[in-house]
This record gives C-alpha cells, structure tokens and sequence, in this order.
C-alpha cells in the first residue's frame, strides 16, 4: 500500500475513535446519564469535538491527500482506495472552510436555543424564542457564505446532510410530489377514518417490548453487533461497525409506538450493520446520506412493517402475545389501524399519505427564511395559514406549530428536512428495484423470512458505506435517477385498497 495512504487511515482511525467515544458518551447521555451528569457531559463532548477537529484540519493530513491526489486518480474511481482519497479529501475541504471560532460561537449558541426552546415549547410561547431563531438564520447564513459560488443559499446546508442534493433538484421532486399528494389528502380524509381503537387499549410495556424485539431481530438487526435501550426519543447510534445500537419509547395506551419506532430505528441499524467490515473506522464506513438513511428506515418501517404480507406472518404471533386485546380483532382490522390516515398537527404522528406535506411545509419555509422574502417574526401566521391549506386544520398553538420540532432550535435553519421526503421517496424505487430482482420477497415475508430482501439491499446499497452519493446509489441501485413516480404508484396501490381514490 502506497506509504502516505497508510499514514492517512491511521490518522483517520484516530480520530474516529475520537468520535466514536462521543457518540458513546452521547448515548449514555440519552439512555442511562443521571440528570446531575448533564453540564459535565456537555463540556466532554465539546473537549472531545475540538480535538477531533484539530486532528482533522491539521495541515499533516492536507499534506498527505495532496501526496496521494495523483495516487488516487491512477486507481479505477469506485475503487476502495481512490473513493477514501476522494471521501476523506471532500470532508477536508469542507471542514477547513469553517473557522474553528465559528463553529464554538455557533455551538454555544445552540445549546442556549435547545434550552430556551425546551421551556418555549411546553409554554407555547414562540416570543421566548424567537431572537435565539434570529440568531439562528444569521448563523445559517454565514454558514453558507463560506461556499460562495452556491447557486442557492440552502445548497451548502443541504450538503452537510445529503451530498451533492441541491434546492433546484429537490424544487422539481417536491412540487411534483405536492401537486400528487394535495388531493390525494384531500380525497382520503373526506372518508371515514379507519377506526384504530384497538391499538389504543392497555399494552403492558415488557410484553411491547419483547414482541418489537422478537420482530426486529427477524428481520435481520444483528443483536451481536447492537442492543435497544429506553430513550425519550427514539435514536440509532454506532461506536463501530460491530457495536450499531438503537434506542426505542413505549407508550403503554397505544401500541403503535414502541413496535413501529423500534422497526423504524432497526431499518436504520441494518443499514449501518450492512456497511462493508473493510470500511471500519474510515471515511467510507457510515450511510451515505440522510435521505439514504432514512429510506431504509422507511423501507424497514412502512413498505415492510406496515404491509399485510409482514402481518401476515407476524399477527399471529401479536394476538398470541395479547390475546386479551387482540382475539376479537381481525387481521384486516388490524391492517386498516395500523395504516389510518388522518390529518393531524404532528409531523412525527403522521402516516404515510400525510407525512411528506409536514416536511415540505418546513422545507419551504427555511428556503424562504434563508432567501429573506419571510422574516422569523412571521413563521407562526405563516405555519397556520399554509397549514390550513394543506390539511384543512390549524394548530391552537405554536406548541403544535412552529414549536413542534427541535431542528430549527438545535441546528441550523436549511438542510434539516429533506431528507425525510427524499427517502420516503428513493424508499419505494429501490423495493420497486428489489422485487423486480427478487420476486419471491413478498412470498418470502408472509413465511416470516425478511433474509432475501435484506440482501439484496445490502448487496445493492448498505455495503457501499459513503463510497458513492446517494443519487450515485439510486442510480446503480435501479437503474436510473430519482423519481416520484414510483413513490405515487406505491400509495395509489396500497391506499387504493383501503380507500375510494376516484
Ligand atoms: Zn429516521
């Protein structure tokens, strides 16, 4: 191996253990930490963060990618060698455009916005907040002055989450997606609702707990390289490819809760467990992006955890598990429950059909906020109004509007939601690509065997780590670029069974 390439994964090996001893400390933190744990976390984590960085900015490590720049560009490009070159070389371009005093002043400033909004939120009280959100913008601004030559301001703060995903791109997808999803809404929730109650009766948690368990490990989160906790919001969290762990809630009056977080964050975690062992501790050994990310947890969730070929293998096993709540229940009760649509004020409650109109509400606004044609002040009239346009409904208060979500008050105003549309929309054209290549995986589900489609994802996009962006993986992945087209006909089929979409 080339001398310098050797030195660099050594470098890069370090300070992944750097970050990986926070994320362990983080996820303490968010498990088991006393509360009095609190301030003395916080400043380990930042101690941890700074030197992690100046291990990475340091101008040793720009000598030895500049060493290894015409090393890299020998090698085929979707080898192992060049695409760390090229990965570790991207990350270092982009880390040494932002001064160090920036990110301490912009992380300080965070943690008093988290704060503020802690208390602002139970409170309903937007006023508390919003010269912290002013703050904000101003940050997210200068944050993205640093890449001048951006053909939109959002587009350096979309890239820190999904690479190479621009407003133009993401503008075509959403509007199309939009113009498909209004009436589609507006059609569905002018019938009745499917009547969930009985996944409303008491569910004792140990018992929840041990079927999610039993339902994830089937299909396929490797418990061997992972464990699930209790947490207050759910969360996956790695300390190496061998150590891939999730964190789960339980609401004991609704059973929806544990079962479908718990499969939501194992998607995620089969994902990380699928990453090739070679990218260990390398810039190559993480999911690819955020909207990659969470099209395996929407794959794992909803295409699989929400369609009657899962149920019917697992219902069986649910009523036996609580036969005092479920024996009077029918399977396709049960379906139409766990697959109402309604209109509701919370992003994270919202089913399938009603979820992506939440993001791009808040998509929108952060490009309107970033471009200046809407001011801070303004965002709860304006949440009520396109609000009440999209779903008919408007929240009391902005606990349930602008208050609802943590992104805009611990991070930046740009990049904090796209990618939960795009995933849900590169979720259906990959299973689309999965079951064309394996149609038996349907069949395969209903026998309680989730092994064929698992490998085939891990084949066609886990193993690939960072290697490629995600519209590179798409493309490999199913032969042609991202579109909605699959997404739309995977709602009509599905809702279309259940509703009247005429
Ligand atoms: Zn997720």
């Amino acid at each position: 191996m080339h001398e310098s390439l050797e030195k660099l994964k050594a470098r890069l090996a370090e300070i992944n253990d750097l970050n990986m001893a926070a994320a362990l400390l983080s996820w303490d933190q968010h498990t088991f930490m006393p509360s009095g744990g609190a301030p003395a976390r916080g400043r380990q984590l930042a101690t941890l963060a700074r030197i992690s960085q100046e291990k990475f900015i340091d101008p040793a490590v720009g000598r030895l990618l500049d060493d290894l720049l015409p090393y890299g560009q020998s090698l085929p490009s979707d080898s192992d060698e060049a695409s760390l070159i090229r990965i570790a070389r991207r990350d270092y371009e982009l880390a040494l455009k932002v001064p160090p005093q920036f990110l301490a002043e912009f992380n300080i400033h965070i943690a008093d916005s988290y704060q503020v909004w802690a208390q602002a939120r139970p409170a309903g009280d937007f006023s508390m907040v919003r010269p912290l959100l002013e703050r904000t913008l101003d940050f997210s601004r200068r944050y993205a002055d640093f890449f001048p030559g951006y053909a939109h301001i959002a587009d350096p703060l979309i890239n820190l989450s999904d690479y190479g995903v621009t407003v133009s791109a993401l503008r075509g997808l959403f509007s199309q997606l939009r113009a498909r999803l209004v009436p589609m809404v507006r059609t569905i929730t002018a019938q009745e609702p499917a009547d969930d109650s009985c996944l409303r009766l008491h569910y004792p948690e140990a018992r929840q707990l041990a079927f999610a368990e039993e339902v994830v490990r089937r299909l396929g989160y490797d418990f061997s390289r992972g464990r699930i906790d209790k947490t207050r919001h759910p969360f996956m969290t790695k300390f190496s490819l061998g150590d891939v762990r999730i964190a789960t809630r339980v609401r004991e009056d609704f059973l929806g809760e544990a079962l479908f977080s718990t499969i939501h964050e194992a998607g995620h975690a089969i994902y990380e467990q699928g990453i090739a062992q070679v990218y260990e501790a390398g810039p190559l050994g993480e999911g690819a992006s955020s909207g990659l990310h969470e099209s395996q947890s929407r794959t794992w969730e909803n295409l699989v955890g929400r369609s009657r070929d899962f149920w019917e293998y697992f219902y069986p096993r649910l009523q036996s598990v609580f036969p005092d709540q479920l024996t009077a229940v029918s399977p396709e009760q049960f379906y139409r429950a766990v697959n109402r649509v309604e209109r509701s004020l919370i992003r994270t409650d919202a089913d399938e059909v009603t979820y992506n109109l939440h993001v791009m509400l808040r998509f929108d606004f952060e490009l309107a906020l970033l471009e200046g044609s809407m001011e801070v002040a303004d965002l709860p009239e304006a949440w009520r109004q396109r609000f009440y346009n999209d779903f008919g409904m408007v929240p009391e208060d902005d606990r349930d509007g602008v208050l609802q979500d943590v992104h805009w008050y611990g991070g930046t105003i740009g990049g904090a939601f796209q990618g939960y549309t795009l995933g849900n929309i590169m979720s259906a054209q990959f299973y689309e690509a999965a079951l064309g290549a394996r149609p038996e995986i349907p069949s395969e589900m209903r026998a309680g065997m989730f092994g064929g489609l698992q490998v085939w994802l891990t084949e066609n996009i886990y193993r690939h780590g960072r290697k490629f962006t995600a519209g590179e993986v798409v493309e490999l992945a199913t032969g042609r670029p991202l579109a909605i087209d699959p997404y739309i006909r995977y709602l009509q089929k599905k809702y279309g069974e259940l509703y009247d979409l005429n």
